[in-house]
């Protein structure tokens, strides 16, 4: 298939918990909670094809082979705000990751989102990188994000994401039609409203986390 791999976890336990996040009357922590156990549920799908390395291990019994992660360890990247969110629900799942951090912002008369903080390693050639970001609404930060690791040398790049809008899901495949970036979600709305938000949606992610600031 070409373009980027938009990948819809279909499992009840997902559809269970992205239901209790649309709720509006799931509260901060419960709203927490639940986004840190869905990242986990959807991390699991998006790290089936992590590079990994053939390990001898012995056990009690006898000696066998297994695997490890391969070097270098995958970059996990949280787009904040929203993305710190998730950070833990993708670190308890890959421990040794290193974790960058990436603060994108939108111009919002030219709708460009540039980079207002940026804490990654210079040179990602040869990593595997996963993005975080709740929400792919038009797909305009999303795009950025990844022209911005792929500029470093990232070679394989995977957003996780609660949920995406179908404007944002063909604003970026049409900016990379090949396939060196996917999205994982847990599913994919009717649309955007005139706002901007996705519907039926959840509302604002980082509101919804953190609390309106
Ligand atoms: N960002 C959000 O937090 N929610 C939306 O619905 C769209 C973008």
């Amino acid at each position: 298939m070409s373009g980027v791999r938009t990948l819809v976890v279909d499992h009840p336990l997902v559809a269970h918990k992205l239901t209790a996040l649309r709720d509006e009357r799931t509260d901060s922590p419960t709203f927490r909670r639940l986004a840190d156990e869905l990242v986990t549920l959807l991390a699991y799908e998006a790290t089936r094809d992590v590079r990994v390395e053939p390990v001898e291990v012995t056990t009690p019994v006898a000696t066998t082979t297994g695997v490890r992660l391969s070097k270098p360890v995958p970059l996990v990247v949280p787009v904040l705000r929203a993305g710190l969110g998730m950070l833990d629900g993708m670190t308890r799942l890959l421990p040794t990751a290193e974790v960058g951090f990436l603060g994108m912002v939108r111009d919002e008369s030219s709708l460009v989102a540039t980079a207002y903080a940026n804490r990654l390693p210079e040179d990602l050639s040869g990593r595997e990188v996963f993005v975080l970001d709740p929400m792919l609404a038009t797909g305009g930060t999303l795009a950025t994000t990844f022209q911005l690791l792929m500029d470093r040398g990232a070679d394989r790049i995977t957003a996780i994401c609660l949920l995406a809008a179908p404007e944002g899901v063909a604003t970026v495949e049409a900016a990379f039609p090949d396939d060196s970036v996917r999205v994982v979600c847990a599913g994919v709305d009717e649309r955007l409203t005139d706002r901007g938000y996705i519907t039926p949606g959840l509302g604002d992610a980082g509101d919804r986390l953190y609390g309106v600031v």
